[in-house]
């Protein structure tokens, strides 16, 4: 077979999942030994049909694949992937550049130049950010934090990148108690230990308490401080008041860190940037391409207002390679964790072109728009509790019992709707009770779809005994 065909036949896979996505379960249905018996044996003894290779694929894989592009997929903070964004990115697997220097991939290294520069226009971050496309918001935390601990140990006379942690000034860190788990995971990463974290309490929307974070900075006036907010609780949405937290820190020489995985592009609509004031005066920022601005997976974005630090803290030089210089020429390998990389700013090109500012905005609003139908419509049914201020796209659900538990019934009401196949959604906990999580990132997800879900859920609330 030619390639032309396997390539004709491949894109005849794509769209036959992507027309599916109605009529299809939302869940994978396959089993864990399913899937081992359709994809797993004993390692093939020598090569095979690339034609044979994709269909084989595309067929054991399906059952085990959740339907993520799905407008019912309300499952974790996912979003979709816009049609621009899908097609660009078939175009850079295709293309298979490699990333890391203007010397290698021109084309890669301007779009991504443009892109960054798009995106802190769009997210209202001040001119001359610097900024990296990496894997996912967890590689933009290490990537702004790595930026973080050079500029506070500098300041406190230590060069980190020379001299490493053994002996330099303890770095503390402050950060929400309803802060991310990837906050923690990366602070392990740079070798700062979660001995270094200390949490700051929260309100009962999960966002950090201004007027405590001012006590604990006084308690370690002298110590080289990080302090993280957060713009989009992972559960209610919640988004901390990040122009206190910037007053408090920056008053004692601390950096700001925000984690803005999804609620950072609150910012890039007119009627929701009130909710994120302030959010500008941070010193770095990381978020996602592959949550609300729908491109595929694999794609992380993070920003620094300190250029220099960010250089300082992730740069290198090869003899071997060919650096960009001192002109405008991008290296993305100065800003990023990685050497070698896929040229993630295609996709994320594509889906700012085919949305523009209004477009983006109108995603966003959206989603937003059906959060709230979701809690309107199911607040107001007997027996469902709606436990968060839908502020976002994040609405918690909880099915009180009154004659026993009410986080057995509510995890079963998760359970039976994630079986019914209508809509995906996940259980959580919340303030020590389990709740149904639901998130709307998904540009596709239309009113019919939250009134199908709505029905879904409140059939099998029902259900339970
Ligand atoms: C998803 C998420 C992260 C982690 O992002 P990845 O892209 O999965 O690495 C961090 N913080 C928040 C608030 C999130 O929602």
């Amino acid at each position: 077979m030619d390639l032309r065909t396997l390539l004709d036949r491949t894109a005849a896979h794509a769209a036959g999942f992507l027309e599916g996505l109605p009529e299809r379960p939302v869940g994978p249905t396959a089993t864990l030994e399913q899937l081992h018996k359709t994809l797993g044996g004993p390692l093939p003894a020598g090569p095979s049909d690339p034609a044979q290779v994709v269909d084989d694929l595309a067929a054991a894989a399906e059952p085990g694949l959740a339907a993520i592009p799905s407008g019912r997929y309300f499952g974790f903070v996912i979003g979709g992937g816009l049609p621009a964004a899908l097609a660009a990115d078939w175009l850079t697997a295709t293309w298979d550049q490699n990333a890391g220097l203007y010397a290698i991939s021109p084309a890669a290294a301007v779009v991504e130049d443009v892109s960054g520069r798009w995106l802190a226009e769009l997210l209202g971050l001040p001119a001359g950010v610097s900024f990296a496309f990496v894997t996912g918001c967890q590689m933009a935390h290490f990537t702004a934090l790595a930026a973080a601990r050079h500029h506070v140990l500098e300041a406190a006379g230590w060069d980190v990148e020379t001299q490493g942690l053994a002996g330099a000034p303890r770095i503390r860190v402050l950060a929400g108690d309803e802060r991310h788990v990837s906050i923690d995971r990366a602070l392990r990463y740079l070798g700062l230990g979660s001995a270094s974290l200390q949490a700051v309490p929260v309100d009962g929307q999960g966002r950090m308490r201004p007027d405590a974070l001012r006590e604990a900075m006084a308690g370690g006036r002298t110590s080289p401080t990080i302090v993280c907010a957060e713009v989009g609780n992972v559960n209610t949405g919640a988004v901390d008041p990040v122009g206190p937290i910037c007053d408090a820190a920056h008053q004692a020489g601390a950096w700001v860190h925000v984690d803005g995985a999804f609620g950072l592009w609150a910012a890039a609509s007119p009627s929701l940037a009130p909710l994120v004031e302030g959010v500008e005066r941070a010193d770095s920022w990381a978020t996602d391409g592959h949550k609300w601005l729908n491109v595929p997976y694999d794609s992380g974005l993070v920003f620094t207002a300190h250029p220099s630090a960010h250089q300082a803290a992730l740069g290198v030089t090869a003899s071997y390679l060919i650096h960009a210089g001192e002109d405008s020429r991008r290296d993305a390998v100065t800003w990023t964790p990685e050497f070698s990389r896929r040229a993630r700013a295609f996709p994320v090109w594509a889906a700012i072109r085919s949305l523009g500012r209004s477009g983006v905005a109108e995603l966003v609003e959206r989603c937003c728009a059906h959060a709230r139908r979701f809690a309107d419509q199911l607040g107001g049914q007997p027996g469902v509790e709606v436990c968060n201020e839908v502020v976002l796209n994040q609405v918690l659900v909880r099915f009180p019992d009154p004659a026993g538990d009410g986080d057995a019934r509510t995890r079963e009401v998760v359970r039976r709707v994630q079986e019914d196949g209508t809509c995906w959604l996940s259980g959580s906990t919340w303030q020590g009770r389990a709740v149904m999580r639901i998130s709307v990132s998904n540009w596709s997800t239309t009113t019919e779809d939250v009134d199908r879900s709505v029905a879904a859920i409140l059939r099998c609330a029902r259900s339970v005994p």
